[in-house]
C-alpha cells in the first residue's frame, strides 16, 4: 500500500509559479546543537527536495524556522550554524539575515537572484511568532511573492510563520509536508488490515488521545514504555518506583474502560525488565508478571511481551509505532525497543514510525531506512493521528484554488 493514493487536497509547491519569484519557505530546522555544532542534520536534509525544486525552477527561497525556545533575540539560538550547514548541503552560499523581518531583511530579500537561498534569523526572536501576531505575519509576507510550508514538525502550532503568513500570500504545501500528511492520513483513514498500533515512551498525556482514537479503528494497540505504568496504576497494580505520569492516571483508567468491547484489543505487557535506578550500571531483574516491588522500577518490556509484539507486527497489514518500549538509551533496557524496531523493519505491511525518540532509536539500531515512512514530526504526527486539525496545513490553499493564485481568506 502506498500513502500516495490518499487525497491531499492542498495546493502543492509542484504547482506553484516560482519562476522569477521569491518563496518564503517555512522549514523545520529545529536541530539538536552542541554549542554551535549540529549533532543531527536529518531535518535540514529533509527540506532539501523542496528547496532544490524551487531553485531548479528559477525561484529564490527565503527560509524561516524556529530553533529551540529563546525568549527573544539571543545569540545562543542564532541560525548561523544552520545557514552554514544548509549552504554545504545545497552547495551554494546561504546568506543569514540579521533578523526575522524589517527593512534591512526586505532589502536583502529583494537582491536575491533566481536560485539563491537566504535564511532568516530564528523566528522565536520575534515574540509575535508564537502569538500568531498578524503584524508579524504581514512583515513576513513582505519578503516574498508566495509561501511554502514544509515544516510538518511545526504544523500543529498556529504561529505567525506556520499559519498567520499563509493568509497573506498564495500558500502551498512543501514536498515533505505533503508526503507526511499523505502517509499518516493513509494509516489513519485507509489502513491495510490488520492495523497494529504500537505506543510507548514517556509522554503519556500526548498519547492518550491516540489510544482513544484507535480503539475504534485498529485491530490491536500494543502498549509499552513508561506509559504502561500509568495504566497499571489506574488498575491498582503495584508499580514500585516506575515512572508514572500522575496527571494521566485518570485518563488512562478511562481508556481502559472504553477498551471493553471496543474494536481494538488493548494489549499490555505481561513481563518486565526492572532496574533499581535509571542507570546502565544498576542492578537488573526480570519478572514474569507486572507487579513491580518497592525499590524497583520497570524500565523495559520483558522478552515474552517482546516476542508477542513482534509476532503481531509481523502479521499486520499496517503498523504505526510511536514511543520506545523502554529506556532504550540504557543498553540493558534497550532489548524490547530493539525487538520491536527489528520487527517493524522486517514487517511485510506498510510501516510508519513517528516520535523523536522512536526515530532516534531506529537510527541507533541502523534501521531507519527499513520502514516505509519515518515521520519528522512527533507532536504533529500524534495530533494528525488523533484526528485534530493541523493549523499549518489547514491554512494552505485548497488544490482547486491554487490555479487563480489568491491567498486564503484571513482567518
Ligand atoms: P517519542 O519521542 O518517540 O514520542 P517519548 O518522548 O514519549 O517518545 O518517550 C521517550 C522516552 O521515554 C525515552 O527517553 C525513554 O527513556 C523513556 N522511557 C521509555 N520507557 C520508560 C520506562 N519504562 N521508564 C522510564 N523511561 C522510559
Ligand atoms: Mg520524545
Amino acid at each position: 500500500m502506498s500513502g500516495d493514493r490518499t487525497a491531499f487536497g492542498k495546493a502543492s509547491v509542484r504547482d506553484a509559479p516560482v519562476e522569477g519569484r521569491r518563496a518564503l519557505v517555512r522549514v523545520d530546522f529545529n536541530v539538536p546543537l552542541d554549542s554551535d555544532e549540529i549533532t543531527d542534520d536529518t531535518r535540514i536534509k529533509a527540506a532539501l527536495p523542496t528547496l532544490e525544486l524551487i531553485r531548479e525552477r528559477g525561484g529564490a527561497a527565503v527560509c524561516v524556522s524556529h530553533l529551540g525556545r529563546p525568549k527573544g533575540p539571543d545569540p545562543e539560538f542564532s541560525m548561523a550554524p544552520v545557514a552554514r550547514r544548509l549552504g554545504q548541503l545545497l552547495d551554494t552560499e546561504v546568506r543569514l539575515a540579521p533578523a526575522v523581518v524589517g527593512p534591512e531583511v526586505e532589502r536583502l530579500a529583494s537582491t536575491l537572484e533566481p536560485g539563491a537561498v537566504m535564511l532568516l534569523e530564528n523566528s522565536r526572536f520575534e515574540p509575535g511568532e508564537t502569538a500568531d501576531d498578524p503584524e508579524l505575519a504581514r512583515g513576513l509576507a513582505e519578503l516574498a511573492d508566495l509561501y511554502v510550508n514544509d515544516a510538518f514538525g511545526a504544523a500543529h502550532r498556529a504561529h505567525a510563520t506556520t499559519e498567520g503568513v499563509a493568509h497573506h500570500l498564495p500558500a502551498y504545501a512543501g514536498l515533505l509536508l505533503e508526503r507526511e500528511v499523505r502517509a499518516l492520513t493513509a494509516v489513519r483513514d485507509n489502513p491495510q488490515r490488520p492495523l497494529v498500533v504500537v505506543l510507548g515512551g514517556a509522554k503519556v498525556s500526548d498519547k492518550v488521545g491516540v489510544i482513544e482514537r484507535f480503539l475504534d479503528s485498529a485491530e490491536q494497540i500494543l502498549i509499552g514504555g513508561a506509559m504502561c505504568f500509568s495504566i497499571f496504576r489506574s488498575q491498582g497494580i503495584a508499580v514500585g518506583d516506575s515512572l508514572v505520569d500522575e496527571e494521566s492516571v485518570n485518563s488512562a483508567g478511562k481508556v481502559l474502560e472504553r477498551a471493553e468491547g471496543a474494536r481494538a484489543d488493548l494489549v499490555l505487557p505481561s513481563d518486565l525488565v526492572l532496574g533499581r535506578e535509571f542507570d546502565a550500571e544498576t542492578e537488573i531483574r526480570e519478572i514474569d508478571g507486572v507487579e513491580v516491588p518497592d525499590g524497583w522500577m520497570g524500565l523495559d518490556i520483558g522478552p515474552r511481551t517482546g516476542d508477542g509484539y513482534a509476532s503481531a507486527i509481523a502479521a499486520a497489514g499496517t503498523v504505526f509505532w510511536n514511543g520506545p518500549m523502554g529506556a532504550f538509551e540504557l543498553e540493558p533496557f534497550a532489548r524490547g525497543t530493539r525487538r520491536v524496531a527489528q520487527a517493524v523493519a522486517e514487517a511485510p505491511g506498510f510501516t510508519v514510525v513517528g516520535g523523536g525518540d522512536s526515530a532516534a532509536a531506529l537510527t541507533s539500531f541502523g534501521l531507519a531506512d527499513r520502514v516505509d515512512w519515518l515521520s519528522t514530526g512527533g507532536g504533529a504526527s500524534l495530533e494528525l493521528m488523533e484526528g485534530k486539525a493541523l493549523p499549518g496545513v489547514d491554512a494552505l490553499m485548497d488544490a482547486e484554488r491554487a490555479r487563480d493564485g489568491r491567498p486564503a481568506e484571513a482567518g
